[in-house]
This record gives C-alpha cells, sequence and structure tokens, in this order.
C-alpha cells in the first residue's frame, strides 16, 4: 500500500501576543506595468495585515519572474524563509499557490517545512489557511497531482480539484459517536461514544463480535440505524473504523481523470493514499484501536469468521521457544490429551525437541502467574534506560489499569512480552523418582521464564504438578501414538 501518513500538530493556542505576518508576492517580468503591480501588492498586503488587530507588519517580500521559477531562484522567497526560521514571521499572506511556488510538490514542500517551524500559510484566492485541518487535507490531495505534474497546475484546476475535494468531505455521511457542528467538524457525542468505548473495550477483553451484539441487545442499546439488534458487521465497521481514534484515510475520492474528467477509483498503486493523524477528537486511544486491529487480524487468520472462536488458545503464539533448539512453538490439538487439548510443541528439532510439549492451559496459568508477579517498582526501574524505558511506561501503564490479568489476551501479550523460554523439562515424574532413588542428582529444571519488553525477567514454575501433565510424558505418550499410526499405515500399505 502507497499511503503517506500525515501527523498533525495541535492548533496553537491564541492570545500569546500578535501573530507577526508578512506578505508574499511575485510580479511577473512579462508585465508592461510591473512597478505599478509592485507597489499595489505591497500596499495590498501592509493593509490588509494592519487592518488586523491581532495582526503585526513583519514586511513583504518579493520576487520579480516569469511563472515557473523555483524558490532557489527566488532571492526574496528564500530569505523570507530564513526570516521564518529566525522566528520573526508566523504567519504568511500570498495570492495563490501558482504565486507562491513553481509546483504543488514545492507547495508542499515548503509548506511542510513552514508547518515544521510553525509558520502557517493563507493562500488568498484559493482559500486555503494551513492553519486548519481542512488546507493541510487539501494541499496533501494536491500532492496526489504533482506527481504527475509535467503541466503547470492552472488556478483553475485548482479551483476544480478543491471544488470536488470540499464535496467529498461535506458528504458527511453519519458516523456513530459523532455529528458535526456549524464549522463542519466532528463532534462528539457522549451516549453514543460511551457506547463506541463499551464495544472497543469488550473487544480487547476478548469478547467476539457476535457476544458484543448478543451483549449490547440485552442492555437495549440500539443500533446506529435504530434498530434494536446491532449486525456484527456494524460492530466489525465500528472497530475497523480509524475515525474514533481520530485519524483519517483519504483514499477512495479525488482521483480523477485529468483529460476525461471521469472518477477513477483509487487502489493506493497510482497515487497515495493518505492517512491523517489527530483529525479530530478521538474517542478512544490509539492503542485501544491498534490493539483492536491485532486482535480482528489474527481473529480473521483463525478463522472467526467460520464462527469459531480459537483467537484465545493463540496470543503467545511466536513468543514461545523451544528449551533445546530455541526454535518456535507450534501450537496444536494433542490427540494423547484429554479432550485432545492444545499443546505447544517443536517442529525443527530431533530427538530432544521432541521430549517437551507443554499444555497450552499450563502455560497460561504461568503466564498469569508470571504478570503477577511483576513488580511495578522493577519496572519503573527500568523508566530511565534508554533502551527499556518507552516499554516499561506502557508496562507501567498497563500494570496499573490491570494489577491482574483474567486471561491471557493478544493484546497484553503482544505489548509486554518479548518472548518466553522453557526450562529443559526433560524427565518425567517417574525418572526423577527413579533417578532419587539410586541417589543420583535428580534436579530438573521446570519453569518458565517470561522475558519483558522492558527489560525485566520472571521466572516461575511452569505449572507442571502431575506426572501426566510433565511434557515430557505428554510428548512420550503422543509420539508413541505418532509412531503406532505410522505403523498402522505402513501396515495397510504393505
Ligand atoms: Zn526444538
Amino acid at each position: 500500500m502507497n499511503v503517506e501518513k500525515i501527523i498533525l500538530k495541535p492548533k496553537k493556542t491564541k492570545g500569546s501576543g500578535k501573530l507577526r505576518v508578512c506578505g508574499y508576492a511575485r510580479v511577473s517580468t512579462e508585465a508592461d506595468e510591473q512597478k505599478t503591480s509592485f507597489d499595489e501588492q505591497v500596499m495590498h498586503y501592509s493593509r490588509t495585515i494592519e487592518a488586523n488587530p491581532e495582526w503585526e507588519y513583519a514586511g513583504v517580500y518579493a520576487d520579480y519572474g516569469i511563472t515557473g521559477t523555483s524558490a532557489d531562484k527566488r532571492p526574496e522567497f528564500q530569505r523570507m524563509i530564513k526570516d521564518c526560521e529566525e522566528g520573526r514571521i508566523n504567519l504568511i499572506l500570498t495570492k495563490s499557490i501558482s504565486r507562491f511556488a513553481r509546483n504543488t510538490l514545492e507547495c508542499l514542500t515548503y509548506v511542510r517545512k513552514l508547518n515544521d517551524m510553525g509558520v502557517h500559510i493563507i493562500f488568498e484566492s484559493n482559500h486555503i489557511d494551513t492553519r486548519t485541518a481542512f488546507s493541510e487535507m487539501l494541499l496533501t490531495v494536491l500532492a496526489a497531482f504533482a506527481q504527475e505534474e509535467s503541466r503547470s497546475i492552472s488556478e483553475n484546476t485548482i479551483w476544480g480539484i478543491r471544488k470536488r475535494f470540499e464535496e467529498g468531505v461535506t458528504r458527511w455521511c453519519r458516523l456513530y459517536g459523532y455529528e458535526k457542528n456549524e464549522n463542519g467538524e466532528y463532534q462528539i457525542v457522549p451516549e453514543e461514544a460511551a457506547v463506541v468505548q463499551k464495544i472497543f473495550w469488550l473487544y480487547e477483553h476478548g469478547l467476539s463480535a457476535r457476544e458484543i451484539c448478543a451483549y449490547l441487545g440485552e442492555k437495549g442499546i440500539a443500533s446506529p440505524q435504530g434498530k434494536p439488534k446491532w449486525s456484527t458487521s456494524a460492530v466489525g465497521h465500528l472497530l475497523a473504523n480509524e475515525r474514533y481514534a481520530g485519524d483519517i484515510l483519504l483514499q477512495k475520492t479525488f482521483v480523477e481523470n485529468h483529460i476525461t474528467h471521469k472518477p477513477v477509483r483509487n487502489d493506493s498503486t497510482e497515487v497515495p493514499s493518505f492517512y491523517i493523524e489527530n483529525h479530530h477528537t478521538p474517542i478512544i486511544t490509539r492503542r485501544q484501536f491498534e490493539r483492536c486491529r491485532k486482535i480482528a487480524e489474527m481473529r480473521m487468520s483463525h478463522g472467526e469468521k467460520m464462527g469459531k472462536r480459537t483467537c484465545n488458545q493463540y496470543p503467545a503464539a511466536e513468543k514461545l521457544r523451544c528449551p533445546y533448539c530455541g526454535s518456535v512453538l507450534y501450537q496444536r490439538s494433542i490427540p494423547s490429551l484429554p479432550h485432545h487439548a492444545a499443546g505447544w510443541c517443536c517442529e525443527k528439532g530431533g530427538d530432544a525437541c521432541r521430549g517437551f510439549i507443554m499444555r497450552s492451559a499450563l502455560m497460561e496459568e504461568a503466564l498469569l502467574e508470571a504478570y503477577r508477579r511483576l513488580d511495578p517498582e522493577k519496572v519503573e526501574g527500568k523508566a530511565g534506560s534508554p533502551r527499556f524505558g518507552k516499554a516499561a511506561a506502557l508496562t507501567l501503564e498497563i500494570k496499573k489499569e490491570y494489577p491482574e490479568m483474567a486471561s491471557v489476551e493478544y493484546w497484553w501479550v503482544d505489548d509486554l512480552i518479548d518472548h518466553i523460554e522453557f526450562g529443559a523439562h526433560s524427565r518425567t515424574e517417574l525418572e526423577i523418582r527413579r533417578l532419587a532413588a539410586l541417589g543420583e542428582d535428580a534436579a530438573d529444571d521446570r519453569t518458565m521464564k517470561v522475558f519483558w519488553k522492558c527489560g525485566l525477567i520472571t521466572t516461575v514454575h511452569s505449572g507442571v504438578v502431575t506426572g501426566k501433565d510433565h511434557p515430557a510424558s505428554i510428548a512420550e505418550v503422543h509420539w508413541r501414538g505418532v509412531e503406532r499410526e505410522l505403523m498402522k499405515q505402513e501396515g495397510e500399505t504393505a
């Protein structure tokens, strides 16, 4: 996917003194009355700026040059940028995009550069004010056109794009949780926002879309269409909608064939899509949104669509390491276990690896215990570390909210755990007893080590309580069964 990411800066608060405003003019040398034109533009900007009580006049910069001169060949433009860098200017007034820059790509480059310095631009005839999110979006859409911009974009073209863009933006489709205020901005509807938050919360705590629908029905919460029952697809769409995290993905609109003017659907291969962060007030945190997206992806791959609910068996996948060869363990149902329970085993190594199958339920118990034992004070101790600081902050945040976890869920496993190692569970209970009777060292490593992302390691007993739960015992029975099956097959084919 060719998605360009834009992160909007928070708007500056008003009232901290006057804005220092300058004008930028470009006077065409083709014009006969260039002197008049120049004076007129200087007058225009000084009047406009002085007429505004919140503005302070910071001068007018003007270059002579024909249309299409790049910015580095315009000395006044460069002087203005330098003054911006030195903090002498907060806002630039200019007539249009085509006066300001050679093309939209150049325009965007400078808009971004200036935006980073906290300097904004008003393009008068284009009615674009880069202080608003809307204009940033418009400029970004223009960038899509800039890619193939061999011809210069005429004012008319820009107007045309702007108009279509506005149509696209103002075509407000109802988004549950929000309404639009008179300025066309997203405004939260508190009662609906509470439902949205609840849905995300339930999903990240292991409920499926179907279960969430049932829950909402029980509570008598009407669907966005006002129906008594929510559909799973309504819940699914809601969970996948980045707008609840305050972002917007623009990709379907605005792409048009310049020659035929027929709309073209943007499949993100020809022109970039735009993901705009911090576009409006979020209802849920970005972390929650990401979490739910991850869970949804996982469920998709594990067949929730087919009505199965296998998600909670897999959160630790790819975190668990084989005690013998270090490979990632895989989960499979073990026929030798009651109810064909799930177990983790190694698919890479040889005989030693085969001597280890960890029951999923035991691993999960041990993992919950490890989380319980994770000491917030020790986590805090890692906060200053350049390598683990960020992970430690996240760990603390989660630990504060959930001192204990009720179940192993993908989101927290992924947020907190780097990987998990097992001790070499090489001996069965029987072997240990026999060795002990012979007076030999029967020590066996029956631990599980959780390597937290915050840099700490918690060692717990891996939950083996009886002989039949021992990884080696399970493995022994399992592989014996597999061998029997193989021999039977060979016998049949012979
Ligand atoms: Zn292995």
